[in-house]
């Protein structure tokens, strides 16, 4: 059996974070390295390796993660304008096989990325 990642493990209360919104289909947790004054991950329970696991069957798990990110955005204050990324793969820097959607904010973003 593949060992869990660590978003696994947190959805199971195996490790700690502060969870700030959870449902049926997905926890979103603070980053452990904050990239900016809010740093958010929306992880859907399922544990999709990356958005490329995705298929037309979970479109209303794609949008239901897309507001919830939405929605974290509003709670947090965001009224400035925020960045959603999904890293995806080793081009896209993606360090953790478990899809997750990040809610960046607080600060200007830079365009483009690195
Ligand atoms: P990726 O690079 O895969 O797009 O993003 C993974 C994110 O997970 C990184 O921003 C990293 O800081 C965060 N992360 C990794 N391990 C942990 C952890 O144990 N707890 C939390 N809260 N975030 C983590």
């Amino acid at each position: 059996m593949l060992s869990k990642t660590v978003f696994e493990r947190i959805i199971d209360r195996e490790i700690t974070a502060e969870i700030v919104h959870e449902d049926e289909w997905c926890v979103a947790f603070r980053d452990i390295h904050p990239q900016a004054p809010v740093h958010v991950l929306v992880v859907p329970r399922r544990p999709f390796a990356s958005l490329d696991a995705l298929t037309e069957y979970d479109e209303g798990l794609a949008g239901h993660l897309l507001l919830v990110a939405q929605r974290i955005a509003r709670e947090e204050g965001l009224s400035e304008g925020y960045r959603i990324v999904v890293n995806t793969g080793q081009h896209g820097g993606q360090t953790v096989d478990h899809l997750h959607i990040h809610v960046l904010g607080g600060r200007p973003m830079r365009w483009p990325p690195g």
